[in-house]
């Protein structure tokens, strides 16, 4: 089975008020020994693999550069890592390659070489068409910008373009979220993900918002119920205008779903690059002697840019069938279309989908699961409370 590439470029030009991924403001001097890193461990790929207990597949049809900002990387940085890639895998013809850029960083130097690496998709992080509003949680780019990036990366024949969006920030208001959802549906692109604002200890508006402060425009933060709304409003809007919703957060004109990441909710292999970056690969037959009855295994770097640089050893996992299951649940549960439960039955085997019978039942009676036939899928209020029914699921399979 081909395998996904993920690689985490964990710098940025300055740190948006509500992020909390593992990315920093750093000096320019830092990237290309990052870069040097990284070619090293794609480079021992195969030993990684094999060290972990994970099956080494050559064949790779996504690759997926997020962090971060990889457009603030030099481009001959950029050509480096794709080079050390082809060197040890061989990426597919036809391969999905998708680079994850902030407005307002895409050179012409940039587009070049997204060119000559075979990149063919872009994700770029919007969030707010609204300039007040983008600039209020510290983007650097405005709607302007926005548009003749997108302009460019067309007439370099770009047209698989990602845009993200996020209900719920500061001064967003029912008005201003429609305004953003037009201007996405308006730019032409196949592919659009919503996210609603995460309010955790691990980004500066969360924090604020946890202690009721008014830093970051934190009081100007809508409304959960309120926030919920301007998804659902989101999921309807898009949905009337053939941009489909095919994952609760991910919505594409027909064709144009992202390869790479139906990879994450499917449970297929995938080897990730970098700081934070996490790997899932199959089990290698001789895997029984590393982890009991594995079915698979799951691996991840160290999610600060020190340790990594200074090889801070990976942290493994191993999968054992009924862990697999599990997450056939959690994952799959996320993608509109949902799960089936006899193709799972027939994977895992009838008993471990016995074992869940009442846990779905209950589900479907809360009004969180619809099932037809066989096949189960969240319902609107169960894609709001997603991590309640994951949470469910998990709590069967511990007892
Ligand atoms: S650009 Fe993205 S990764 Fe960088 S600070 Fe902003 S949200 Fe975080």
């Amino acid at each position: 089975m081909p395998l996904g590439i993920y690689i985490s470029i964990p710098f940025c030009k300055s740190k948006c008020s509500y992020c909390n991924f593992s990315t920093g403001v750093v000096s320019r001097a830092m990237y290309s020994r990052y870069v040097d890193h990284v070619c090293t461990d794609i480079a021992a790929a195969d030993q990684t693999a094999a060290s972990m207990g994970g099956r080494f597949e050559r064949q790779v049809d996504s690759i997926y550069l997020g962090g971060g900002t990889p457009t603030i990387l030099e481009p001959a940085d950029l050509e480096r890592m794709f080079r050390a890639l082809r060197d040890k895998f061989e990426v597919d013809h036809d391969a999905e390659i998708t680079v994850e850029c902030a407005p307002g960083t895409l050179t012409p130097e940039m587009l070049t070489a997204f060119l000559r690496c075979g990149v063919n998709r872009v994700s770029l992080g919007v969030q707010s068409w609204v300039d007040t509003e983008a600039a209020a949680v510290g983007r650097l780019h405005t709607r302007a910008k926005v548009l003749e990036d997108i302009s460019q990366l067309r007439k370099s024949d770009i047209k698989n373009i990602n845009v993200d969006l996020i209900a719920g920030l500061p001064h967003q208001t029912a008005e201003s979220w429609e305004y953003s959802v037009s201007e996405t549906l308006a730019s032409g692109v196949p592919h659009v993900s919503v996210y609603m604002l995460e309010v955790d200890g691990d980004s500066r508006l969360g924090r604020e918002l946890m202690a009721g402060g008014q830093k970051y425009h934190a009081h100007f933060v809508p409304e959960d119920d309120l926030s919920a709304d301007f998804y659902i409003a989101a999921c309807d809007r898009l949905e009337q205008a053939g941009v489909h919703q095919y994952e609760i957060s991910n919505f594409a004109r027909e064709g144009s779903e992202s390869r790479h990441n139906l990879k994450y909710w499917e449970r297929k292999p995938y080897f990730g690059f970098g700081v934070d970056a996490h790997s899932m690969l199959l089990a290698a037959p001789n895997a029984s002697r590393q982890g009991g009855d594995a079915v698979a295994v799951r691996f991840a770097g160290a999610d600060e840019l020190n340790p990594f640089l200074q090889n801070a050893p990976l942290v493994r996992t191993a999968v054992c069938r009924r862990e697999a299951l599990e997450e056939s649940f959690f994952l799959g549960l996320r993608l509109t279309r949902g799960v089936c439960l006899q193709e799972l039955g027939q994977e895992f085997g009838q008993s471990g989908i016995e074992n869940l019978t009442n846990v779905i039942e209950e589900l479907v009676e809360d009004g969180l699961l619809q099932r037809h036939d066989q096949r189960l899928c969240l319902t609107m209020a169960g894609r709001m409370l997603s991590n309640e029914v994951f949470q469910r699921f998990l709590t069967v399979e511990a007892q």
